[in-house]
């Protein structure tokens, strides 16, 4: 079933997000008597601590390791997953969306619009919980924009900072409504 890629600067409102949509799809899987069910899977779910981003690289590319399998292993499921975390490199976007196209089920990329100076604060009001500063300005300067003119970045649903209840009902029609293509291996 669907794959939805959440992407976004550190503190950008990711995992907000990633829960709104996850009660949005909840609610009309249950108001439509869908059968369906909801996989959010995040840092906090798979337990990688901020830590994993600091120093080297190492125990980031572990971590976005155990987010890639644990998508593999549920995107083939009749369930909506979504995906919440560490998708601010094209490169791992397109590994995200080779998973799905391999199974044949739509994907889609929601890219939390929130500027830099408003993520920073809301990073910075997190105090322990948040991104330190360094790590912070590096995530950012690491961050690579969805472009939707690549195949793996659309259909892309940019969500505003300043819109609190935005609404989902595009993200429903381009993922529950479409029907699931079959693998495209020519492309
Ligand atoms: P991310 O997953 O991108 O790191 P979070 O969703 O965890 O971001 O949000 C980061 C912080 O900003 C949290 O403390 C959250 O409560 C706060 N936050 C998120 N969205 C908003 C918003 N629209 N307005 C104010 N604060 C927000
Ligand atoms: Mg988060």
């Amino acid at each position: 079933m669907p794959l939805i890629i959440i992407c976004g600067i550190p503190s950008s409102g990711k995992t907000t997000r990633a829960k709104q949509i996850t009660q949005y799809f909840l609610n009309r899987f249950s108001s439509q008597e869908k059968i369906g069910n909801v996989h959010l899977i995040n840092d906090e779910s798979l337990g990688i601590t901020k830590d994993s981003y600091k120093d080297t690289r190492v125990e980031e590319k572990k971590a976005r390791a155990s987010l890639i399998s644990a998508v593999e292993r549920l995107v083939s499921k009749e369930d909506v997953v979504i995906a919440d975390g560490m998708n601010y490199i094209k490169g791992y976007r397109y590994q995200l969306y080779c998973i799905a196209r391999a199974v044949g089920t739509p994907h889609c990329v929601i890219y939390c619009g929130t500027p830099i100076e408003i993520a920073r604060e809301w990073n910075f009001n997190r105090g322990e919980e948040g991104y330190e500063a360094t790590i912070f300005d590096e995530l950012v300067s690491r961050f690579e924009e969805p472009d939707d003119r690549n195949r793996w970045d659309s259909p892309l649903f940019t969500v505003l900072y300043d819109d609190p209840v935005p609404s989902y009902d595009g993200i429903w029609d381009a993922i529950i409504v479409k029907k699931a293509k079959p693998p495209n291996l020519s492309t």
